[in-house]
Order: C-alpha cells, then sequence, then structure tokens
C-alpha cells in the first residue's frame, strides 16, 4: 500500500475535531472581528446579539460541519472496493449509519449490491448521479446518516459538489473508491478533483499480471479507444510501469501496422496496381 500524502490513514480512522479554543470562546469567531461572508449570511446575522440559545445554534452549527473525506485510488483489481467495504463494516460495527453508493454503469454484479472480487456483498444504491441521493433515500432518513460510501467513483460527474455538500454542510463521512487514472494513465472523472477536498488519500496498488511485480497502473487489453469501457478480467489488467510502457508501445505498433495495411487496401490505385502486375 502506498500513502501518496502523510495524512491519516484511513483504516485508523480519528474524528476531526477543531482545536480546543475554537469551541471554548465561539464569540470570538462570531462576536468580533467576523469575517466579511459571516456578516453577509443572512442566517447568522442574529448571532451578533449574544444570548444563550444563539451560542448554541452556533455550537450546532460546527457540529454539523465536522465531516470527514477518505479517498482509496489506485488500478483497477487494487483491492479498492474491499477497502471501502471493509471501511464502511467498521463503521457499521461502530454503531454507525451507513449508505453505500455506486453508479449504475456497472451492472457486472447486479445493480442492488455491490461485490468485491472476493465475493463479500453489500446492499447499495445504484444511482445515475449523486446529488439525486438524498431526495431518493429520504429527507429525514439522510439526515440520520453518518457515513456514505461511493464505489466506482470515476463514473460521477457530480462527485466534487456532492462531497462539498456532505461533508461540509450536512457533516457527513465520505469515503470514496475510484480509478484515479483511465487505461491511458490519464486523470478518469473528477477522483482527482476532490484530493483538495480530502482528509485522507491511499493509493493501493495490485500485482501486475505480467511478472508480479507491483502494479500501479490499468492496461487494457482490447483494441476499443472510448474511456468508459465496463469489463473485468476479460479487458483489463494491472501491470507495473514496465509492462504498462512496453505494453503500450506494442499496441501502439500493431495499431499503426493495422492502419497501414488498411490504407494500403481502401487505395484504389495500390488495387489497380496491384491487380496488373
Ligand atoms: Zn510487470
Amino acid at each position: 500500500m502506498l500513502f501518496i500524502s502523510n495524512m491519516k490513514s484511513i483504516f485508523s480512522p480519528k474524528l476531526t475535531t477543531l482545536p480546543s479554543q475554537f469551541f471554548k470562546s465561539p464569540q470570538t469567531l462570531i462576536f468580533s472581528n467576523s469575517p466579511k461572508f459571516l456578516q453577509n449570511k443572512p442566517n447568522l446575522l442574529h448571532l451578533r446579539r449574544p444570548n444563550s440559545s444563539s451560542v448554541k445554534s452556533t455550537m450546532e452549527t460546527v457540529r454539523m460541519a465536522s465531516g470527514e473525506i477518505h479517498v482509496i485510488v489506485g488500478p483497477m483489481f487494487a483491492g479498492k472496493t474491499t477497502a471501502l467495504l471493509s471501511r464502511i463494516q467498521s463503521e457499521r460495527d461502530r454503531g454507525r449509519s451507513v449508505a453505500v453508493i455506486k453508479s449504475d454503469k456497472d451492472t457486472r454484479y447486479g445493480l442492488d449490491s455491490i461485490v468485491t472480487h472476493d465475493g463479500v456483498k453489500l446492499p447499495c444504491w445504484p444511482l445515475p448521479d449523486l446529488l439525486s441521493f438524498k431526495h431518493k433515500f429520504g429527507i429525514e432518513a439522510y439526515r440520520k446518516l453518518d457515513v456514505i460510501g461511493i464505489d466506482e467513483a470515476q463514473f460521477f460527474e457530480d462527485l466534487y459538489d456532492f462531497c462539498c455538500e456532505a461533508a461540509d454542510q450536512d457533516g457527513k463521512t465520505i469515503i470514496i473508491a475510484g480509478l484515479d487514472g483511465d487505461y491511458l494513465r490519464r486523470r478518469f472523472g473528477s477522483v482527482l478533483d476532490i484530493i483538495p477536498l480530502a482528509d485522507s488519500v491511499t493509493k493501493l496498488t495490485a500485482r501486475c499480471e505480467l511478472c508480479g511485480k507491483r502494479a500501479s497502473f490499468t492496461f487494457r487489453k482490447t483494441d476499443e479507444t472510448k474511456a468508459e469501457l465496463i469489463g473485468g478480467a476479460d479487458k483489463y489488467m494491472p501491470v507495473c510501469r514496465q509492462h504498462y510502457v512496453n505494453g503500450q508501445a506494442a499496441v501502439e505498433a500493431t495499431r499503426i501496422v493495422l492502419e497501414s495495411r488498411k490504407v494500403h487496401c481502401e487505395s484504389p490505385y495500390l488495387e489497380a496496381t496491384s491487380v496488373s502486375s
């Protein structure tokens, strides 16, 4: 397991807490030297007049905002879903209320459950987007929810907005698993965009299918070129850097040869030449 940041491990979670002086004197935040954006917030204006109910309300707002975001990335077959489910399970064991969302694009294991490569199954919400989750889950049920897991996060275009709202505003713990890069090692979806929002980032590795070394990349075995091509071991394999580079070079060489043959066959001049010779 390779940590790409020195942030805390998601496997030994620690609740994020604000500095103690923040709680000791909330007045310094609200009643004096208030930043302009706080003064402009209509729902916070009344807090300039100190009384016990407004202080209590402020403290509730502070507590609501103490969500967390943990991100698990890596190539295919690195155990990202297993790590996500393990973390979700430990949150459940601590008595926290959990829900798991996955993209409805991935139907490989059925839509109402999430399954790891080792067969562990958990019920989940298959959705086309994340921002509809609150409504579909039910506002009241959502309010009681502590932890939200998101699998195959690269498929959700509204990942950034959802995470901002759920962690910053609603105080949820979000655990995200997804591919950081596609088969061309380019950014995949919005997964990298949420790194600046995250409390922790973990990059997992797989085993290179060709040599057994640590594998950080996903190699596509087929010649299809669209970025979103759902598949498993039939279409992809994890590879080390050396085999990724060698494999891409081989694929490129094959493509050039095939294209030159195609041009050769499609050219009427070449066909005529061929016939006359
Ligand atoms: Zn290798």
